[in-house]
């Protein structure tokens, strides 16, 4: 187990599961950070007494300096404190912020051979090449929190060869507009895209399953985690989400991690690993669910699964762009100012407009990131 961490994203729905997990099994909290949210992000601070917070916003920062005088818990506001609260403080980082803001401070902390306990999958899409090099070169332990690459974490795990590897099985839940058809999500509003059947988690990830995108990008996320080509995963529809993913062997075994949908399982796996410490969560009662159910995907209604697929293909700069360019967009849905179905269209656009193929230098992502944003900006209107 972990003996002490930093939770970047602190504030948000995983860094909150976090801070109880942490609690719970008694690990030392060194440093949170969070963005705007500075109520809470204080709140934290007088609970869990850390040596240092950040508060990425440089304005909101100046604002919890204030708050927190009457402490001596350390206070900075932007990138460069972001990077000090994932480096200085504790030997293993959960990165738990939403969007490639996570790139930068997970590479320093790999600098540093901390371990990653990874929720923030843009992180992989954006640059997950370089990001697996230099954890290898660093012998930086990368521990996905996100359900279903922990699962397949935890299966291959107890096979302990990934050589054996045939196949990964990604699975999903579908989200809350499983089955429609591009007629039917027309009309879709954020409220109802935020209001997920089965997990309870932010409002640009709840987003991403409604689109299906959260499935292109973990797609992205498990292809660089375990060093698989696209065409060793498939994705399969389970909308019970009890199985949290699969693993199938060359023998034609497969081997399935099962769970209630609940973050603090993957999350205190994350901290416990190699060991497993009692928890909170409930055990699925397999006898009240009665069936399991599985479907493959249909692709004229995944479009956005469909795309992500096609970027992993792709290579080059082309899961960067579309990562941005559905940050941009999924920010845009949300304060109403593109429909749902127009998320994927103008991500889709924004790739085949600014995604270069080649091998990337972190720089040409950094680069094609804002370029796909500017695109999102500049093109909204006319979707
Ligand atoms: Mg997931």
């Amino acid at each position: 187990m972990v003996n002490s961490i930093s939770v970047l994203g602190s504030t948000g729905s995983v860094g909150k599961q976090t801070l109880d997990v942490a609690e719970r099994l008694n690990i030392p909290v060194k440093a949170i950070s969070g963005n705007r949210n500075i109520k809470l992000l204080e709140k934290q601070a007088r609970r869990f007494k850390p040596e240092f917070v950040c508060a990425y916003d440089e304005e909101s920062a100046k604002h919890l300096k204030i708050a927190l005088a009457d402490t001596n818990i350390k206070v900075g506001g932007g990138m460069t404190a972001l990077s000090d609260c994932a480096c200085a403080y504790a030997g293993c980082v959960v990165t738990a912020v939403s969007g490639s803001v996570g790139l930068i401070p997970t590479l320093s902390a790999i600098g540093e051979g901390h371990r990653i306990a990874l929720a923030n999958k843009e992180t992989l899409v954006c640059a997950g090449e370089i990001v697996m090099r230099r954890a290898r070169e660093k012998e930086a332990e990368i521990i996905p929190v996100d359900s279903e690459h922990s699962a397949i974490f935890q299966c291959l795990e107890a096979q302990g060869k990934e050589k054996a590897l045939k196949r990964i099985l990604l699975t999903a839940s579908g989200g809350p507009f499983r089955g429609m058809t591009r007629e039917e999500t027309e009309k879709v509003t954020p409220e109802m895209a935020v209001a997920h059947p089965n997990w309870s988690m932010g409002a640009k990830i709840s987003v991403d399953s409604a689109t299906m995108m959260n499935k292109g990008l973990e797609f992205i996320e498990a292809m660089h985690l375990f060093s698989v080509t696209p065409d060793k995963i498939k994705v399969i529809i389970h909308p019970e989400s009890i199985i949290h993913s699969m693993v199938e062997y060359k023998d034609g075994c497969v081997m399935a991690q099962l769970g209630v949908p609940d973050m603090a399982l993957p999350i205190q796996y994350a901290l416990t690993y190699p060991e497993r410490k009692s928890s909170n969560t409930p055990v699925p009662d397999f006898a009240q669910l009665s069936r399991l159910t599985f479907f493959d995907p249909e692709p004229q209604k995944t479009p956005c699964l469909m795309l992500a697929m096609d970027c992993a293909r792709r290579g080059g700069t082309a899961a960067a762009v579309m990562s941005a360019a559905n940050e941009e967009a999924v920010n845009l849905f949300l304060h109403k100012k593109l429909a749902f179905n127009a998320i994927c269209d103008i991500v889709a656009d924004a790739v085949d407009y600014i995604s270069t193929s080649g091998t990337p230098t972190l720089d040409v992502l950094q680069g094609a990131d804002e370029a796909a944003r500017r695109f999102v900006l500049e093109n909204c209107r006319k979707y």
